[in-house]
């Protein structure tokens, strides 16, 4: 059995690792269009020394994380618990710190705010939606969009109040205008606009303050190089540099991809990139329109010395919903930005030598903007004041900065420049959005990341590594094909 995958983003990596892990003969090939693997998974290398990582910072779901690797056989990756999670700094100097024991922060928040019981009851109920979400949504496949409207997956729905905006539905549980922006802007975090999103994805919130913030030791890209490592030892072919043009689809049936002139046969294709842009590469089918995520300007520094900077800051304005609105829907620059810096040399010296530090700042964009027009409308320096002025003495710091902007993003194959694949809303949801098996009427044909159901967010991508494969056994009846030690007769 041949399996040919399109990308090397860990949707890939995971997939790959859980099928090796099972069926330890199955004959794997990976084509990727760069020099490494990872996609999003990556390393910004200073020329000065020193590395952090491109995109992904905060590990949600550290137990789900863990519990995938383990299960894929993937061992050497260290998580570090954050403590406290973060804090939001905002523009009038309201400040809201999250804590890691769920009892400190009840009454943090009601010494603060007086709002200690509203927060007990979100943490209460949305522990209850959690357990939902994840079996009826979450884990598992769907064959038909019908599915979605049978009694068993539209009562839950309702009882959670899920088609309500993220923001919206905390007015149930918070009074103060801070704490519903705090327990709401995480939506971001997979590229959703919290004023629009629907509150099902507000649950990322609740989770991260259930489970704590962690940080992968050695950053995020080192978890893909690990990945790497694992796969190449299982025999498991990386073909790097290689750009796929095209799916071969014959009799309903995907039997190969083709790479500049050569064609190559595969049993089964895994497309990893982004959706809509991997409905180009199909035979006979036309890409659909989709709702790209938000952009994100990001802005990478070397620094002399250590920064006094706890791992995860943000710097918030006092609305965000004007903000969201001038990024989301007038693709505008917001007149009040919000900087998230990641700091991970203050829990990491493996990123630099000596006394040096890396940071990394984030900052929600419009999409269409690349770095000629962010600096014609001088908002690099508006990030950069907008950071002295909290952290006196940061320019001086410091050594060298690199910048990436949305149109760098969409250079690289992420869809109309969004960091974060598609958005998360409700026609690009559950049954509504792409699944493992994208295609009903094309065999053999798979899909696993970002733009595929469940979502977007490293574990959650893995958790949809997890149903692909679950499906190929299910569809291939590989159970009964394959002993433990291999192929049988294939
Ligand atoms: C700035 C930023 C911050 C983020 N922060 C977080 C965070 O804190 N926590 C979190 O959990 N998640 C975060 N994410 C999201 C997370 O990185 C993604 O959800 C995840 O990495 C997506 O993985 P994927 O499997 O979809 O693959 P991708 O990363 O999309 O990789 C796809 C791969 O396919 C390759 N490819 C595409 N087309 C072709 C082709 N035709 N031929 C060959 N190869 C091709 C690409 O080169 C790429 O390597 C962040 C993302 C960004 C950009």
């Amino acid at each position: 059995m041949k399996i040919g995958f399109v990308g090397a983003g860990v949707g890939t990596l995971h997939a790959a690792l859980l099928l090796t892990k099972r069926y330890p003969e199955i004959d794997i090939t990976i084509y990727e269009k760069e020099g490494r693997v990872g996609g999003r998974l990556a390393s910004v290398d200073f020329k000065s020394g020193g590395r952090i990582d491109q995109g992904p910072t905060i590990v949600l779901m550290p137990g789900k994380l863990q519990e995938q690797l383990a299960e894929a056989g993937l061992d050497g990756v260290e998580l570090l618990r954050i403590d406290p999670l973060y804090d939001l700094h905002f523009d009038d100097g309201t400040v809201v710190t999250k804590l890691g024991d769920v009892v400190d922060q009840a009454v943090a928040i009601e010494r603060q705010f007086g709002e200690g019981r509203g927060f007990s009851e979100f943490m209460h109920q949305k522990s209850k939606d959690y357990d939902i979400s994840v079996s009826k949504f979450l884990e598992r496949s769907y064959f038909r969009k019908s599915e979605l409207l049978q009694p068993g997956m539209l009562k839950p729905l309702v009882k959670m109040h899920a088609l309500e905006t993220a923001h919206d539905h905390l007015k149930r549980y918070f009074k103060n205008k801070y704490l519903r922006m705090a327990y709401s802007f995480p939506t971001f975090y997979i590229g959703g606009n919290p004023y629009t999103t629907p509150s099902i994805y507000g649950l990322i919130p609740y989770r991260e303050q259930a489970e704590g913030v962690w940080y992968v030791k050695g950053g995020y890209f080192s978890l893909a190089e690990r990945m790497y490592e694992v796969l190449v030892e299982r025999g498991v072919r990386f073909e790097f540099n290689q750009s796929v043009e095209r799916v071969t689809i014959q009799d309903g049936q995907a039997t190969g991809i083709v790479v500049g002139d050569a064609e190559y046969h595969y049993d089964n294709v895994v497309l990893n990139g982004e959706f809509p842009l991997m409905e180009y590469l199909v035979e006979g089918k036309k890409p659909k329109a989709y709702t790209p995520s938000g952009g994100t300007l990001l802005l990478y520094f070397k620094m002399r010395g250590k920064v006094n900077l706890p791992v995860h800051r943000f710097l918030m304005p006092n609305d965000l919903e004007p903000l969201m609105n001038s990024i989301f829907h007038q693709d505008e620059l917001p007149e009040h930005p919000a900087v998230y810096l990641f700091n991970p040399s203050k829990v990491d010296d493996s990123l630099t030598d000596c006394e040096d530090s890396v940071v990394y700042a984030l900052v929600p964009s419009p999409r269409n903007f690349n770095r000629e027009k962010f600096e014609q409308h001088g908002f690099i320096e508006t990030i950069l004041t907008k950071i002295e002025s909290h952290h006196p003495g940061f320019r001086d710091q410091i050594e060298e900065m690199q910048i990436r902007t949305p149109q760098d993003a969409k250079e690289f194959g992420l869809y109309e420049g969004g960091s974060f694949g598609i958005a998360p809303t409700i026609r690009q949801s559950a049954a509504l959005k792409t699944q493992a098996r994208p295609y009903p009427d094309i065999e053999r044909l798979y899909a696993v990341g970002a733009s595929v159901h469940p979502c977007g967010g490293v574990p959650i991508v893995m958790m949809g590594a997890t149903l692909l494969v679950n499906r190929m056994e299910q569809e291939m009846r590989w159970k009964n094909e394959y002993s433990d030690a291999g192929i049988r007769n294939v």
